[in-house]
């Protein structure tokens, strides 16, 4: 495996810092909150880099792995997305390809590239997550359209969502899978219902999202009735894939060092000079070298024609577990001026402290959540258990 670069791949490490460098000039960084989205896909749309992961008969650049690995690393390294267009883009968007019709990808593949449509995706029920095979939201076709009734959990992003990509029962199969039925809601229909669920960090990310008598057309269904489960385990191929959280922790640990060199330790030195901190900073560090290679490794695969597989379970327990106690660190960097951002213990966050303390603790708290999104770190180690110990 050869882990330098090409002269081609480092012309285009140099095109991309150069167009962030456009984009984004000194002093006036990516905002999310701002224009920030819009002046970033405009700058993609003006390379064809808006979707980097789509073939190129939908519109992608087709990179190779290697390209794909330099646009990560250097949009996570200079603050800008690697990717806008969230859910519809990274995970229906393929689900379009292998799955919908002519006449689906033409309807929706343009409004996720055009970045005018927001989609969530409406798998988890009560009792049905890990255990997704149980879900019971019901769809019953009446005509030439599915009348939806149930409820689905954790729907991240359902109330800025203009759809929802949905599993539905519609039918009570011997195996549960073969009842299963994918369809394309939209969320302004009459009966769709969405209730915030706060989460630890005091945002509003998640919902639930309620169905009564909600009318999907026929044709927004994607696959055959009772194909459903098949097209939910290649999205959630795409979903794990890229997990790894490399580039996040690379540059956490960038981070983590230059904050632990400026505040004081117990012993009287740096907290970066701490024996007890430094070894748990080193360790993480020597884990994380070894996911990248594994990374790297699992591209030159790819690059080669093999699958990810399993890897990608691997990849994600690893990774998520890195990128958890390296956020961890950077909380006992801010120590005391984490506090404040705990809305619940002093009301409003307070502007005490460092700037780089505020992101971090809220980082922190996201983390948490991160082994069980996508899949559990359990769910992944029975992956890895049965194809990989073939046990
Ligand atoms: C940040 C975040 C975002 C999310 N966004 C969405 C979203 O947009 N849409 C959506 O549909 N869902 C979403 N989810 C839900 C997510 O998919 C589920 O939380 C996840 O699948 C786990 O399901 P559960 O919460 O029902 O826990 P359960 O499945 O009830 O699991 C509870 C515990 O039991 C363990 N466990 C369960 N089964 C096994 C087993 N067979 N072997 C060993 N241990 C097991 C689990 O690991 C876990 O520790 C999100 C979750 C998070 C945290």
């Amino acid at each position: 495996m050869d882990l330098d670069l090409s002269p081609e791949d480092i012309a285009f490490r140099e095109a991309v810092r150069a167009l962030i460098a456009a984009t984004f000039p000194e002093g006036s960084p990516y905002d999310p909150k701002g224009d920030g989205d819009v002046r970033w896909h405009a700058a993609l749309a003006s390379r064809g880099w808006v979707a980097p992961k789509w073939p190129v008969q939908f519109g992608g650049p087709g990179w190779s792995p290697a390209q794909h690995f330099v646009w990560e690393r250097e949009t996570t390294r200079l603050g800008v997305p690697s990717h806008i267009g969230g859910m519809g883009m990274g995970m229906l968007a393929p689900i379009l390809f292998a799955y919908g019709s002519e006449a689906q990808q033409r309807r929706f593949l343009p409004d996720i590239l055009a970045n005018t449509v927001r989609w969530c995706q409406g798998y988890s029920e009560p009792g049905a997550g890990s255990d997704l095979a149980s879900l019971r939201t019901r769809a019953v076709l009446q005509g030439d359209h599915y009348v939806v009734d149930g409820e689905k959990v954790w729907t991240s992003g359902a109330h800025t969502a203009d759809w929802m990509f949905c599993l539905t029962r519609t039918s009570d199969e011997p195996k549960r899978q073969d009842g299963i039925t994918f369809l394309l809601v939209n969320m302004r229909a009459p009966g769709v219902q969405v209730s915030p669920i706060v989460s630890i960090d005091g945002r509003h990310m998640f919902n639930r999202v309620t169905f009564d008598g909600v009318r999907v057309p026929a044709e927004n269904r994607i696959g055959r009735e009772g194909e459903g489960w098949t097209v939910a385990k290649g999205l959630l191929t795409h979903e794990r894939t890229g997990q790894a959280f490399v580039s996040l922790s690379l540059d956490l640990l960038r981070r983590i060092r230059l904050a632990a060199g400026e505040i004081p330790g117990s012993s009287g030195g740096l907290l970066i000079e701490d024996p007890g901190f430094a070894a748990r900073l080193g360790l993480a560090e020597v884990e994380l070298r070894a996911l990248e290679i594994t990374e790297l490794r699992t591209l030159a695969e790819v690059e080669a024609g093999g699958a990810p597989g399993a890897q990608s379970s691997m990849l994600k327990l690893k990774g998520t577990d890195i990128v958890q106690r390296m956020t961890e660190l950077f909380v006992e960097c801010a120590g005391p001026y984490a506090a404040p951002w705990f809305p619940d213990v002093l009301g409003q966050p307070q502007t005490i402290g460092p700037d780089w303390a505020r992101p971090e603790v809220i980082r922190y708290l996201e983390g948490r959540a991160a082994s069980i999104a996508g899949g559990s770190d359990e769910v992944q180690r029975n992956i890895i258990a049965k194809h990989v110990l073939r046990l």
